[in-house]
């Protein structure tokens, strides 16, 4: 059987570096990885992991799922636009008080984590309806699920992706496409370092001190004491997970 291509966004680091790795090197079920990522000066470290399966299983390319052109030229570059599995997996992260955050930045994480979604099916789900076979993959979070305290932004994001796949899901299956939400809980990877440091940096002059004060307990020391005061523990959030039977 020919290998089945699969693209994968924001494969610079993360989910989406290991995910384009294990597949690539799955030796018996036989894929095509086409690892993207926006700057492919910082694909260093996917080379290095990928070893002998760069150039041969998993090959890297250019995309920027914040621009429609960019989409467009990786997909035309793979023989005959033939995509089996698309994996939506690029994404960017936004934690504090609304207050403090400017509303150009909830934009650009929407177009990102949101419209990047959007752009990347349009592009692709019409080849895939044509051939009558696909699978999209799409990484939510569990915040696709449960909003978090201080995550409004980045839940939204994600809420808007379920609500988007849960009615694209209808039309899709009718051509043989599948459409699969994944829902990951707390990942170590790139993601949280840098929403640490971006909170690190942040100027909390724009909210009161009792909200500062809770969000710097909260993500910067790291309490789980103030998380229960407010009513959300790790345990309430993992129970959510539970209900959805994940
Ligand atoms: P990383 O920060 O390690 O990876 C995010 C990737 O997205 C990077 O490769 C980044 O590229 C890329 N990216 C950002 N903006 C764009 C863009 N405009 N076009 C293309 N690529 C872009 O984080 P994770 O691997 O943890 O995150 C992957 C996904 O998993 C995200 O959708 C995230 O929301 C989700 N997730 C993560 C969780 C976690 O705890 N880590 C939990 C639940 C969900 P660049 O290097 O250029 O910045």
């Amino acid at each position: 059987m020919a290998p089945k291509t699969v693209l994968i966004t924001g494969c610079s680091s993360g989910i989406g570096l290991a995910l384009a790795v294990r597949l690539a090197r799955d030796k018996q079920r036989r894929f095509r990885v086409i690892a993207t990522m926006r700057d492919t000066g910082r694909s260093a470290a996917l080379a290095a992991a990928a070893g002998p399966a760069l150039g041969t299983t998993l090959h890297i390319k250019q995309l920027d799922v914040c621009d429609e052109g960019s989409i467009r030229a990786c997909v035309d570059s793979i023989p005959g636009r033939h995509i089996d599995v698309l994996v939506s997996n690029a994404g960017v992260g936004m934690v504090g008080p609304l207050e403090c955050q400017s509303l150009a930045a909830m934009q650009s994480l929407m177009d990102t984590n949101f419209f990047g979604l959007v752009r990347l099916v349009k592009e692709v789900l019409p080849d895939m309806k044509r051939r009558r076979g696909g699978h999209i993959v799409v990484i939510s979070s569990i915040m696709g699920l449960q909003g978090i305290v201080f995550n409004d932004i980045y839940a939204a994001s994600k809420f808007a992706v379920e609500g988007f796949c849960e009615s694209l899901v209808v039309q899709a299956r009718r051509f043989n496409v599948a459409i699969s939400l994944v829902e990951p809980g707390p990942v170590t990877t790139e993601f949280e370092t840098k929403l640490y440091e971006e909170a690190e940096r942040a100027d909390y002059s724009q909210t009161d001190p009792e909200t500062a004060e809770i969000f710097t307990q909260l993500y910067l020391r790291n309490s789980r004491d103030v998380f229960a005061s407010l009513g959300q523990t790790p345990e309430d959030i993992a129970e959510v997970t539970k209900d959805q039977g994940l």
